[in-house]
């Protein structure tokens, strides 16, 4: 038996977990003079003025191409009709900007109550926004969990106080950073048998 209740939410990571839009961010971070493995939006914030708006348009730039060629991940149109047909809410929350996340999600025709991104508040790992959007809902920590395939995501998951999934894509759980903080490991999206359980159903 579980100690939790029904899963009442989702919020879902976007690049690399609903969609691949393949984003360069080494080739980002080149362009930007950034070393290797700089989190590209805090090093934003720490730039001085004219060399932030330099950097902003390259990143502005990656994420328009990004928009253009992001690709749907195999089974999640079905996971979110499932999820639809359950009255489970689904959320999205990216370190993306709002006009390339909502191009990337209006051209491949996915729907969700609530995007959220870098415009409206503290990116990840900061867990601030998963609180906003518990409130929304109105549903408590323990019914809501997030899924996402970058270290960030379970540590603002893990901060939030609800249930962190990885989505591997295929990779050994062991093999991703952050596995660690993950609740659930999750390979792909077209095998939800053991994801559903682990929601309650
Ligand atoms: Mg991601």
């Amino acid at each position: 038996m579980s100690l939790f209740p029904r899963v009442r939410g989702i919020v879902f990571d976007m690049d690399g977990t609903l969609v691949e839009s393949a984003l360069d961010f080494d080739a980002m971070r080149r362009e930007m003079n950034l070393p290797a493995g700089q989190p590209v939006l805090e090093a934003l914030v720490a730039m001085p003025e004219d060399e932030a708006r330099r950097c902003r348009a390259i990143l502005d730039r990656h994420e328009r191409l990004g928009a253009e060629r992001a690709f749907i991940i195999p089974g999640v149109p079905e996971l979110l009709a499932w999820l639809n047909e359950q009255g489970i809410h689904q959320a999205v929350w990216t370190r993306n900007g709002r006009e390339a996340a909502r191009a990337t999600l209006e051209r491949l025709n996915l729907r969700f109550d609530r995007v959220v991104t870098r415009e409206d508040g503290p990116a990840k790992p900061d867990p601030s926004a998963i609180w906003a959007i518990c409130d929304a809902w109105q549903t408590e920590r323990r019914e809501v969990i997030l899924i996402g395939d970058y270290v960030f995501d379970l540590e603002a998951a893990q901060r939030a106080g609800i249930r962190g999934v990885l989505f591997t894509n295929g990779a050994e759980p062991q093999e991703c950073e952050g596995h660690e903080l993950a609740d659930f490991a999750l390979r792909s999206f077209e095998e939800t048998a053991e994801l559903r359980r682990f929601m309650g159903f």
